[in-house]
């Protein structure tokens, strides 16, 4: 079995674990059973670490020693963070920012580790390799901070991947035909993004990306914050106090997506002063409205920025935790006049995406890319083992070519279509898609001629077609889309070989084709000799290059030999001439003499 690899989503507020197990894309769930773990770290005094909701639970009592939202300062230098942070951030000797004394790249590491760790536990083996997850907006040092925090975590990142890209494998927008669009809204707890993606040659390349990296879920909860300090004159909290009033918010804030009514409850929040008020989705949805509409702005921007309308989108994800929320559900789809899909979990599908992703690298998902030109050349085996391609690599589909083959020997009567796809120029080498007998009109050899032709329609079915051009008896196969529904690695993989041998199947090619020449030329050279038609100064020569070619032949080398066919070739020109005119004088004495 090929090594599994894991796909990261290292998010600001969450993070998930997925793999690929028994071919199918799965999350991973933690101790609590929950697939996604808070990206909060604790560091203690004498440099312990908590991760999760175990350093999340430690905020209360220990508000300072615990980091989260870590991923906005990665790959960023200190100057760039201010007091954007709401820990203290010092500058280490390289001008990079320092949490607790550990840079941002060691603080993901640990997230990265627990992630790592879950997944090790679930799947009960190691785990040495990642997919990671990152923002289409992120710079290339923060990418490489990415990387550096999963190497300190003690893996291998074999890739970083965008997050719109992940959401949409998520959804199986990689089905989608070339050049389909779709826009990623990603509303999580600290950051907006939207991206629009187009799909081209398989992969989705990036055509705008819009947001703000200050506007999240949290946002919403400093909001309903504000409202219930204002309501109850608790002037401006902070602290411990603060933070309980953020998580109650937060609470509130999510059983709004379900439920009409919630109610606010702190008990013995200020002294022996409770809290408790009542708070209606349609509240949430006023004190939402401004907040939603920032991101609408952005949507806005992206779609201009790629000369676009709602209606030239194929579709439109949403994900992120913040759009769960019924009134961000409906102002996106009203902005982009359709219907998002939602069938995924939001704050899961990036996960999801990346161990798709992985599971597509490790092998242990197959993933077919449908692409609307053949990832490799079609052709048929022809005389001496040789590929003989009639449909090149990336041609675009629908498409059809034919050409005539003739019989190798005397009296045949039927020849085998071995249909072959591959770059390799041995038909051994390439891969057999099917094959079948013709049967023609026998014939002397080279004379009976069978036309083959290859047809790809639209839904990439490859039929072949074989003609006995003598009887117009056509054999029809049908191969299915085996000639475009090629895995993508596979077509990596066979064209990589086609240039590691380039040389080699060069040259087997050419001494291939010398030899078939050498193999026709021999026999009638040897006759022509042995009827006395060689004039003397002609003879040596032609026995000196006969016997170059028999040595070429025997030593296995192409170049030798294609000199050696060429110079028997030339050497036999005049001979051959005379043989066709002697040929011609005794049919002409066959007719006089009346036979
Ligand atoms: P990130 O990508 O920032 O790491 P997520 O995609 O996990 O984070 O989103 C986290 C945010 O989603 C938080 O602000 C959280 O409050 C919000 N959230 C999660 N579930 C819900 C819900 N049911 N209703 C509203 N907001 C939710
Ligand atoms: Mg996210």
């Amino acid at each position: 079995m090929s090594e599994p690899i894991l796909g990261i989503d290292l998010g600001t507020t969450n993070s998930a674990v997925g793999i690929v197990d028994s071919g199918f894309p799965i999350l991973l769930a933690n101790e609590d059973g929950r697939r996604i773990t808070p990206s909060a770290v604790w560091i203690g005094k004498s440099g312990e670490v908590e991760v999760g909701s175990k350093a999340l639970r430690r905020r209360a009592v220990e508000p300072e020693r615990v980091v989260t939202s870590i991923k906005r300062l990665m790959g960023r230098r200190a100057s760039e963070v201010g007091g954007n942070f709401p820990l203290t951030v010092s500058t280490g000797d390289d001008g990079l920012p320092l949490v607790l004394g550990r840079s941002p790249e060691e603080i993901s590491a640990e997230i990265l580790k627990e992630m790592k760790r879950i997944a090790e536990w679930r799947m009960e083996m190691p785990i040495r390799k990642a997919v990671i997850t990152v923002p289409a907006y992120f710079h290339d040092a923060q990418r490489a901070a990415t990387k550096r925090a999963g190497e300190l975590a003690g893996l291998e990142v074999v890739r970083i991947l965008n997050e719109p890209t992940a959401a949409a494998l998520a959804y199986g927008l990689d089905k989608l035909s070339d050049h389909s669009r779709v826009a990623v809204y990603d509303l999580g707890g600290g950051t907006f993004d939207l991206t629009i993606l187009e799909m081209q040659d398989g992969v989705f390349q990036v055509l705008a990306t819009h947001g703000d990296t200050r506007l999240g879920g949290d946002d919403l909860d400093a909001l309903l914050v504000r409202r219930i300090e204002e309501r109850h004159s608790l002037g401006e909290t902070s602290g411990a106090a603060r933070i309980r009033l953020m998580e109650e918010a937060e609470r509130a804030k999510r059983t709004l997506s379900e439920a009409d009514e919630t109610k606010i409850l702190l008990p013995f929040f200020d002294g022996d002063r409770s809290i408790e008020e009542r708070l209606s989705r349609a509240e949430l949805e006023t004190i939402a409205a401004p907040w939603i509409g920032r991101t609408l702005r952005h949507c806005r921007q992206a779609l201009a920025d790629a000369d676009l309308k709602p209606a030239d989108l194929d579709a439109v994800v949403l994900v992120g935790g913040s759009t769960r929320i019924p009134a961000v559900r409906r102002e996106v789809a009203a902005l982009f006049e359709r219907e998002p899909d939602v069938s995924q979990h939001p704050d899961e599908a990036i996960a999801l995406g990346a161990a798709i992703q992985s599971g597509v690298m490790s092998g242990a998902l197959r993933k077919m890319v449908l692409l609307d030109v053949t990832p490799l050349s079609l052709g048929i085996e022809t005389f001496g083992g040789l590929m003989n391609v009639l449909i090149p690599r990336n041609t675009t589909i629908p498409c059809k070519a034919g050409e005539m083959f003739t019989n190798a020997a005397d009296g045949q009567t039927s020849m085998r279509v071995r249909v072959l796809q591959g770059e390799r120029e041995m038909a051994r080498d390439n891969w057999e898609l099917g094959n079948f007998e013709v049967a023609f009109e026998p014939g002397p050899k080279g004379r009976a001629r069978v036309g083959v032709q290859f047809k790809i329609d639209a839904d990439g079915i490859l039929e072949v077609l074989a003609r006995d051009t003598a009887t117009n008896n056509d054999t029809i196969v049908k191969l299915g889309n085996a000639a475009v529904n090629v895995d993508d690695e596979d077509v990596g993989r066979m064209v990589g070989e086609s240039v590691e041998h380039a040389f080699d199947d060069m040259s087997e090619r050419i001494f291939t084709e010398a030899r078939l020449k050498a193999e026709e030329l021999l026999p009638a050279v040897d006759a022509a000799l042995s009827q006395g038609l060689a004039l003397d100064d002609e003879r040596s020569e032609i026995e000196s290059a006969v016997a170059d070619v028999k040595t070429a032949l025997a030593s296995g080398s192409a170049h030798p030999l294609k000199v050696a066919v060429q110079r028997l070739d030339h050497a036999t020109e005049a001979l051959a001439a005379r043989l066709v005119e002697k040929a011609m004088d005794d049919a002409l004495e066959r007719k006089l003499s009346g036979d």
